[in-house]
């Protein structure tokens, strides 16, 4: 069994649902483990867009890395998601942030994500769930690039999926 850490964001429509259309959509692949608040934050790169939801859970799954990104990446179909502007508005986006402790380097996958180190909104979710999981390429924990991380964007931990109440 693989452990794979993925974040989920949705900053479009009825966001809370997005996310929770993700998290039973999931399901058909993979079994969850953990799961983090959900925190609202500031849209990174593209700054003049809506505010994110964002949340990170681990998952157990037999699929390999390049299986699992076409599974995610059905499942982002099938919820609509629209690929239109580079960081632009999104109502549901799924990154493999860390897959065990594999580096992998393909034409199409990158693992561990390369913006773990330079993104509080993932690093906030995923602390919350693997604080002392250790990055395979940067030799440090979660918390550790937490500590030394330079984004400053806000974030604001809303509680647990099942306790908030969506407003848009
Ligand atoms: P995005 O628009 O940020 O969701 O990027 C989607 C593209 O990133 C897809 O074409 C993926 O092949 C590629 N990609 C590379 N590494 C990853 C990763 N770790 N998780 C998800 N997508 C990835």
């Amino acid at each position: 069994m693989n452990h794979v850490y993925l974040l989920l964001g949705s900053n479009e429509g009825n966001r809370v649902q997005w996310l929770q259309s993700a998290l039973d959509g999931l399901h058909r692949f993979a079994t969850l483990e953990k799961q983090s608040a959900v925190y609202e934050t500031a849209a990174w790169g593209l700054e003049s867009q809506p505010d994110f939801l964002n949340m990170v859970i681990e998952i157990k799954t037999s699929l390999s890395a390049p299986e699992l990104l076409v599974e995610i990446q059905q499942l982002e179909t099938e919820l609509e998601r629209q690929r239109t502007i580079v960081w632009g508005p999104r109502t549901l986006d799924i990154d493999i942030l860390f897959f065990n402790d594999e580096v992998i380097q393909t034409d199409h996958l990158i693992v561990p994500h390369p913006g773990i180190p330079v993104r509080r909104f993932t690093l906030e979710p995923l602390c919350e769930i693997a604080p002392h999981f250790l990055h395979p390429s940067y030799g440090k924990t979660v918390q550790q690039l937490l500590d030394y991380c330079t984004d400053h964007l806000e974030t604001k931990r809303l509680g647990m999926i099942n306790a908030i109440v969506s407003t848009r």
